[in-house]
């Protein structure tokens, strides 16, 4: 986004759509149009909610057309996932184009005698919405479209071309993401993208996040003997699975917290001692985590704060293991291995797939997801980024944005990256109050 000094300075010429967005009354509208989105129940991962998909679907077709945009679409699944919706407005010629992804489909809600409201019937509770998807990610992409609505009711125009995608599969891990952005490449063009699936340090304190941590998932199952054997008998004899997975777990950290895994971190970029101050700014210090979360102490890499090692830093995690009752095999459930901040994925699944190889006992090990990831370095982040904070330092906006990477990874994540042909940076970053 060469461009995008003059751009920001010709977008904020006005402050009639940040007025005609604040005024009271247009509060309870739109949170009633919020409320009709949040209660299609779109479970991406339930066939039985197909209708609901399609239907919820329908109705951000019918908003953005309600909005003003142009060639509004639902754009049926590839391969016969959910639809997505794409609207536009490209009337600003020379100026840059903004793509907006956000994604309408939402997780399950099991249990369901564990919501206090039910989930798919928005309710108000003082200052809070609840329902499923309230904060991923229908309330997130709503404020983008309200944005834009805030524009076009009152300049009767939008300061850069917009396009905006809003997928219905992303809780399912988007399985069929590549595919369908190879058929709409051209479709998809931007600058930049903006994604709205992040989140917020607090209230009141927009978030500008510029990295993701992405993810690696393995499961592990180690084998024994043919079939089970009496532990009374042989116990002592045989190398029992569970216990062999048990010292293979126990040896992935040290004792300083540290990944044991050779090579772990040999491509993981070290952050600038500038970029972790910015990144300390407005981030939860130690004292405060451990006290939300309840805990007397926390653990992990020496030298970070507990922040860092959520963000900056790649962590390896195991969600967790079984026997399936059986004596003779035991797994690990799912063992996450975050690698960030550099390309070193296919690299540390190498160096994981064969230090676990050499435990006798691990006869399989299964990859069973990898995350896409991004991770920009504040040296060379693009203007875009800068643009965005200082949408938030504009008078009557009251708040200075901070930069920040995100813990979560999510299939978006390779939007980024090489799929959609976007010239600039992409940026993940969300700058509602
Ligand atoms: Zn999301």
């Amino acid at each position: 986004m060469g461009a995008s000094n003059t751009v920001f300075e010709s977008v904020y010429t006005t402050t009639a759509p940040l007025t005609y967005s604040r005024q009271l009354s247009r509060r309870d509208d739109w949170l009633r149009e919020l409320g009709e989105l949040l209660d299609f129940p779109t479970i991406s991962a339930m066939p039985s909610h197909r209708r609901d998909i399609e239907a919820a679907a329908d109705w951000l077709k019918n908003h953005l057309a309600m909005l003003g945009l142009h060639h509004v679409q639902v754009l049926p699944g590839v391969n016969g996932g959910h639809p997505s919706v794409y609207a536009d407005w490209l009337l600003a010629p020379g100026q840059p184009t903004l793509l907006l992804y956000g994604h309408y489909d939402v997780q399950p809600v099991d249990p369901l005698k564990d919501w206090r409201t039910p989930p798919f019937q928005a309710t108000r509770i003082g200052q809070n919405l609840f329902a499923r998807g309230a904060s991923d990610d229908k309330g997130q992409l709503f404020i983008h479209l309200k944005a834009v609505e805030s524009y076009l009711a009152t300049v009767g125009s939008l300061p850069i071309n917009v396009k905006i995608w809003l997928e219905g599969e992303e809780e399912i891990n988007s399985p069929n993401l590549p595919a369908f952005l190879d058929s709409e490449a051209t479709r998809l063009e931007a600058d930049a993208v903006l994604v709205s699936d992040t989140e917020m340090l607090g209230p009141g304190r927009p978030t500008i996040i510029y990295g993701l941590r992405g993810s690696l998932a393995f499961e592990l199952e180690v084998g024994g003997p043919r079939h089970d054997l009496h532990a009374g008998r042989y116990g002592g004899a045989v190398h029992n699975p569970v216990q062999a997975l048990c010292e293979i777990i126990a040896g992935l950290h040290d004792r300083r917290g540290r990944v044991a895994i050779p090579e772990f971190y040999a491509r993981v970029r070290e952050v600038a001692a500038t970029e972790r101050q910015e990144l300390r700014c407005g981030s939860p210090d130690d004292e405060q985590i451990m006290a939300d979360l309840d805990i007397p102490t926390g653990w992990g890499e020496e030298g970070y704060s507990l922040f860092e090692r959520m963000t900056i830093r790649p962590a390896l995690i195991v969600n967790g293991i079984g026997n399936q009752d059986r004596y003779s095999e035991a797994r690990i459930g799912k063992a996450e291995h975050a690698a960030c901040p550099r390309p070193g994925t296919s690299r540390n699944r190498q160096a994981f797939t064969t230090t676990y190889r050499c435990y006798k006992a691990a006869n399989s090990l299964y990859e069973i997801e990898d995350h896409g990831w991004f991770f920009s370095s504040r040296d060379s982040s693009p203007p875009s980024y800068d643009v965005s904070r200082q949408a938030c330092d504009l008078p009557g906006l009251g708040c200075t944005a901070s930069f920040h990477t995100q813990r979560r990874h999510y299939p978006s994540g390779c939007i980024s990256q090489k799929e959609v042909r976007c010239a600039g940076h992409p940026a993940w970053f969300w700058v509602a109050r």
